[in-house]
C-alpha cells in the first residue's frame, strides 16, 4: 500500500517537473489523446500516407499518366538490383521529424510506434510477407553504429519479426566501407558512393542466402542507391527475391 502511494506520489511529481508532451507539437499529453504517450493523435494523423497505385520498382505513388507503364518516370531510366520497394509513408513533415529524432537524437523508443506504420501497410496491401525467408536490416558501418549506438533498421526489423514470426538475419550482410552520409551528397554522387559498400560474410553464406527470399528493412528510401547496392550483393550471393520495405520514400 505504501509502495503504491509512493509510486503515485513519485509519478505525480515527475509529471509536474517533466510533463509528457507531444514530441512534435509539444502540447501537454495529459488531457489529449495520444499514441503511447509519445505523440498526440492530431500530429500522428498528419503523417502523409503513400497511396496506390505504386510504381512497380521504387514503390512511390504513380501518377495517372504513368499508370499504363507501371513505372514512374525516374524508374524508367534506371534499374535497381532489388525486385521492388515498398513504403507506407511519404518522407516529409511530421514523419520526417520523427525519423530524425529516431535516428539522430537517440530516441530508439520511437521504433515501436513507427514500426506499426509498416505492419499496417503489410496487412493492408497484402505484401507477400509469408513468402519471405528472412528480414535483413540494412546494416550500418560499425563507426556509424558506434556514433548512434543502435541501428534504427534493426529496431524496426525486430518489431516486424515479432509480428509476422519471421527470422532476422544479422551479421551476414556486412557494410565494410564508411561512406560520407548519403544526405551530404548530391544524387549522382550517391550512386557512385555506395557501389561496393556491402559484402557477404563468407562463412556459410550459401546456406543463408542462396535461393532465399529476402526483405531488406530500412527507414527511408531516397534515391534507392543504398538498398540497390545491398540487393546487388545479396543477388550475387544467390538470393532469389529481394524486396525492400522502408518507413517512407
Ligand atoms: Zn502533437
Ligand atoms: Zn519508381
Amino acid at each position: 500500500m505504501i509502495d503504491i502511494m509512493l509510486d503515485r506520489w513519485f509519478n505525480g511529481l515527475l509529471e509536474l517537473i517533466w510533463p509528457k508532451v507531444c514530441i512534435v507539437c509539444r502540447k501537454n499529453l495529459k488531457n489529449i489523446a495520444s499514441i503511447d504517450n509519445i505523440i498526440c493523435k492530431e500530429c500522428w494523423g498528419k503523417i502523409k500516407r503513400n497511396l496506390p497505385p505504386f510504381c512497380y520498382s521504387c514503390g512511390r505513388h504513380l501518377e495517372s499518366k504513368d499508370l499504363s507503364q507501371h513505372h514512374c518516370v525516374d524508374c524508367r531510366k534506371r534499374k535497381f538490383h532489388f525486385d521492388r520497394a515498398f513504403s507506407p509513408c511519404v518522407y516529409e513533415g511530421v514523419l520526417k521529424k520523427l525519423i530524425h529524432a529516431f535516428k539522430y537524437e537517440g530516441k530508439d523508443y520511437l521504433g515501436k510506434i513507427l514500426s506499426t506504420l509498416m505492419i499496417d501497410f503489410i496487412r493492408e496491401y497484402n505484401l507477400p510477407i509469408e513468402e519471405m525467408d528472412y528480414l535483413i536490416p540494412l546494416p550500418l558501418h560499425k563507426t556509424r553504429l558506434r556514433e548512434r549506438e543502435f541501428n534504427q533498421a534493426e529496431i524496426l526489423s525486430r518489431y516486424l519479426a515479432k509480428e509476422f514470426n519471421k527470422p532476422i538475419l544479422n551479421n551476414v550482410l556486412l557494410r565494410h566501407r564508411l561512406s560520407p552520409s548519403q544526405t551530404e551528397l548530391d544524387i549522382n554522387k550517391r550512386w557512385l558512393n555506395v557501389q561496393g559498400s556491402f559484402s557477404i560474410d563468407k562463412t556459410n553464406y550459401n546456406y543463408y542466402i542462396e535461393n532465399k527470399n529476402i526483405l531488406l528493412i530500412d527507414d527511408v528510401l531516397t534515391t534507392g542507391a543504398t538498398s540497390s547496392a545491398a540487393a546487388a550483393t545479396l543477388k550475387a550471393a544467390g538470393a532469389k527475391i529481394v524486396f525492400v520495405l522502408t518507413l517512407a520514400n
